[in-house]
């Protein structure tokens, strides 16, 4: 585009305008800010003003960069005062009407060259295209919340936007330190068409009362390496903003899964926003603060009063790959611990890949040599289950078959002493199949640990209809005190984490076969836009299509969900081999 870009409107200076004009002025553009009223104009120089004073805290500005970014920006009431603007971007809160509203005030006011951005979320930008008699000149430039921060940035096309205006969006985008991915005019883009989804069902697990805030967040961080928990993420969105992008998602794809769920209305109705509100999912410390302060549902520190069961000794049965990682958790915890395995080489093998996995600690300074031997010497090893009659806790960790499973605990029945606690590790198959084959049902939980063990903060302690207070709290007693994070949920398909991730890779999936943007775009909008450690294809050729296949499977088979049914692609994948990283080929090629 033969103009350059020097000065740029921006209308709403709310959470996401008032960062894009930061983000336009550091790089040395005049901006001009639209606000609705006097109010709004105040409150719009409080988010600058805070968001750079937080930058210059954190040494990313100097004083003078600060005064002059700040200089860069006047304020206004008036759209006519963006007549000589070489771009506007419009950040008004997400609806349909406002926005047309402001497109064709706007048409009438910028030079007839001007290219018009909107930085909706949900909304169809050619909807708001057909609002003006420019439409090839208007586009979605979706920034991510806090707009200085995060580097994606969506570039939507419309089946009428000049490709000239899109060089030059991408361009300016660039320019801006951000990285473009450029996008068709679909309800949430990539990012959010992924992202809330598993957002409305964080949401409906808590209003199911199937976890608590703090347990669903904590699941998400220290079970996916995520940076926040998707309740703290929808406080920071805003829970109106969320409920307006949901309401558009879904009357696009008609997915139940993302109709809002009612709890969220509630919270809107009742004022409880989020941050912006000062309450949301959490309470703040004050409006638009990121501290949060207890509040009556914030659970009381140590235990929940409930009489726990000493646990000394410990059995472990298998001696594959979580089962090692968890013999190795228990005896750094000090526990003395008996390996259960089908024949001596196999336990052999285990205590050689234990003893392997210590040097490698003693090796990087993380653990001393005598904490290590001493390790070692708390384990021993059997063949027969019968050996584990004394012990405290049994944790089983064997292939996932459930006939295999039933048969172990059917045994550890009749062997253990009363009062043993006896945790099965699945990450699939129903606790309550495990507490059924046993005559002590009230003895029996989940203990999910995640791969690997050694590393994983995580570990989910998971309830059936029939387990015992006292075994819920030790069991979560025994994870702090081995340094992990116990989150509690019920005995429900993919307990939390594979409940909320698994679906959100298959939609991932179900875009990549609608041809609606590649893997590596996909990938990057979830890494550059969400923060998540890794995109949702790398993801899956790390964890095996097969065996996310088989949990997506499950979770379809436990909730007839029509939207979590295995996406075809990921079906045939499977079905030729191509299974990630341990076949060299999955979604991408490793060679
Ligand atoms: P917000 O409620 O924080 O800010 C909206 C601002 O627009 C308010 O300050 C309001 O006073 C102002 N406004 C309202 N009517 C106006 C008018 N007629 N003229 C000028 N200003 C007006 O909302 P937000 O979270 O900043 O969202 C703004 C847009 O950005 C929405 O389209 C949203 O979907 C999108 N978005 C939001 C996020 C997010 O995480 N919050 C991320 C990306 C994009």
């Amino acid at each position: 585009m033969a103009t350059q870009i020097k000065t740029v409107g921006v209308v709403g200076m709310g959470t996401m305008g008032a960062g894009i004009a930061e983000v336009l002025a550091r790089t040395g553009h005049d901006v001009v800010a639209v606000e609705v009223d006097a109010h709004g104009v105040t409150r719009g120089r409080g988010h600058l003003e805070h968001s750079t004073a937080r930058a210059l805290e954190r040494g990313k500005l100097d004083e003078t960069a600060r005064r002059e970014l700040l200089d860069r920006i006047s304020f206004t009431t008036e759209l006519a005062d963006l007549a000589d603007a070489d771009l506007v971007i419009e950040a008004v809160p997400e609806r349909l009407d406002l926005k047309s509203r402001i497109f064709t005030e706007l048409d009438g006011i910028v030079r007839s060259d001007v290219m018009l951005a909107s930085n909706t979320s949900s909304l169809s930008i050619t909807q708001l295209a057909v609002q003006t008699k420019r439409p090839d000149k208007v586009v979605g430039m979706h920034f991510f919340n806090p707009a200085p921060v995060l580097k994606l940035v969506e570039v939507v096309r419309t089946v009428v936007t000049d490709p000239e205006v899109i060089s030059a969006v991408t361009e300016l985008a660039h320019s801006l330190g951000k990285t473009p991915v450029v996008v068709g005019d679909r309800a949430g883009f990539i990012a959010n068409g992924l992202l809330f989804g598993y957002l409305n069902h964080a949401a409906r697990m808590v209003e199911e009362r199937y976890a608590t805030r703090e347990n669903l967040d904590a699941a998400m961080r220290y079970g996916c390496g995520y940076p926040m928990g998707p309740l703290a993420l929808l406080d920071l969105i805003g829970l109106d903003t969320a409920y307006e992008i949901l309401d558009a998602l879904y009357r696009q794809s008609r997915d139940r899964r993302h109709a809002p769920v009612p709890l969220l209305k509630q919270m809107i109705t009742a004022g409880l926003l989020g941050r912006k509100s000062g309450r949301g999912f959490y309470t703040y410390a004050a409006q638009d603060s990121s501290t949060v302060v207890p509040d009556a549902a914030t659970p009381s520190d140590g235990e929940s009063g409930v009489q726990t069961r000493p646990i000394g000794t410990v059995g472990v049965v298998g001696t594959g790959t979580m089962a090692t990682g968890i013999v190795e958790v228990l005896v750094k915890g000090g526990h003395d611990v008996i390996v259960r395995g089908r024949s001596n080489s196999r336990t052999q093998d285990a205590v050689v890949a234990i003893t392997r996995s210590l040097d490698k600690a003693v090796n990087r300074g993380k653990l001393s040599e005598s904490d290590r031997d001493a390790a070692l010497g708390r384990i021993s090893t059997t063949t027969s289950l019968d050996d584990f009659a004394s012990v405290d806790l049994v944790v089983e960790a064997v292939a996932e078959e459930l006939d295999v499973k039933r048969g172990i605990f059917a045994t550890l029945d009749e062997v253990c002493k009363p009062g043993a606690i006896l945790a099965t590790t699945t990450s699939s198959l129903p606790v309550v199949e495990c507490s059924a084959a046993t005559a002590r049902p009230g003895d029996v939980v989940g203990m999910h640990f995640f791969n690997p063990a050694p590393v994983m903060k995580l570990v989910e302690v998971v309830a059936t209809i029939s387990t015992t207070a006292d075994v819920v709290a030790t069991a979560g007693q025994l994870a702090r005190s081995w340094g992990k994070v116990p989150v509690t949920c019920g005995d429900r398909a993919g307990f939390i984490v594979n409940a909320l991730l698994f679906p959100y890779l298959n939609d991932a999936v179900r875009m990549l076969e609608a041809h609606y943007a590649s893997a590596e775009d996909i990938d990057t909008a979830m890494e550059v836009g969400a923060a998540l450690p890794m995109g949702p294809f790398a993801l899956l050729d790390v964890v095996g299509l097969d065996v996310s296949l088989a949990i997506q499977r499950r979770l379809y088979q436990e909730f007839r969900e029509p939207g979590f049914a295995p996406a075809p692609l990921l079906e045939h994948l499977v079905t030729a081999g191509l299974l990630g990283r341990k076949t060299r080929k999955g979604f991408r090629d490793y060679s």
